[in-house]
């Protein structure tokens, strides 16, 4: 069994995370990917995070349908900030040790990994898939490759080396980090709360049912 796990704030999901969660599922024959939501995310210190339960709920709306991607509330059931490292361990557990775990996240979230509770035994654990993002803040993501050898080497091991296409980037300690480039969708929740607030639409970015969502709790206004 192959499974990733894809996590956020996801505040709200939008399809920036919907169609990178599906083409990262084919491209790497994944059988399941679970959308996972943080109960308190601990990088976040932006105060009026949407309740959990909300953005639980939102992501099975726009999931619905569409097997092999699953919410999955592992995080909001644990007390306290969600480390990744916890939800990997019980997914492992879970498996009974049997499945192939993959992390997906974007490129600006894997630069921050260091910060992250018990990264080096993260990176020993599980394979990472760093999903290209297009974001001004970010490198461009034809130096992607760059950026992410550069700061393995810098954090985790000086004997990083890529190899194959799309690369993968391994050293000592590092299972196996990939990039893979997705389709670029310029979404951000961010920019989704700031139309809210702003009384505007938000159709076409996020699923019709988000948006009802949204709209019926009040949310980000
Ligand atoms: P915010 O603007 O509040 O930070 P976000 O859109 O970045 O929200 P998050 O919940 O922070 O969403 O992101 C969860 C994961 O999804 C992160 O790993 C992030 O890099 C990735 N991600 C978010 N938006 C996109 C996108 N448009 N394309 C590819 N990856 C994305
Ligand atoms: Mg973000």
């Amino acid at each position: 069994m192959r499974i990733g796990l894809f996590g956020g704030t996801f505040d709200p999901i939008h399809f920036g995370h919907l169609r990178a969660a599906l083409e990262v599922r084919e491209g790497f024959g994944l059988d399941q990917v679970f959308l996972i939501p943080a109960a308190i995310p601990p990088h976040k210190t932006r105060e009026g995070v949407a309740p959990a339960a909300d953005r639980l709920h939102m992501i099975e709306l726009a999931v619905a349908g569409e097997p092999g991607l699953t919410a999955s509330d592992v995080e909001i059931r644990r007390e306290g900030p969600s480390y990744t490292i916890d939800t990997v361990r019980h997914y492992f557990q879970e498996t009974a040790d049997t499945a192939e775990i993959f992390l997906i996240m974007g490129l600006d979230a894997f630069l921050e990994i260091d910060t992250w509770k018990s990264f080096r035994e993260l990176l020993s654990l599980v394979s990472v898939i760093v999903i290209s993002r297009p974001d001004g803040d970010g490198p461009p993501a034809d130096r992607g490759g760059e950026a992410l050898a550069g700061f393995l080497r810098a954090r985790v091991s000086r004997d990083v080396a890529g190899s194959g296409s799309p690369a993968v980037f391994r050293g000592t300690g590092i299972r196996g980090v990939s990039l893979f480039a997705v389709t670029a969708l310029d979404i951000s929740s961010s920019r989704i709360r700031g139309l809210v607030r702003a009384g505007r639409s938000i159709r076409f970015l996020a699923p019709a049912a988000v948006w009802d969502c949204i709209q019926i709790k009040g949310l980000y206004s």
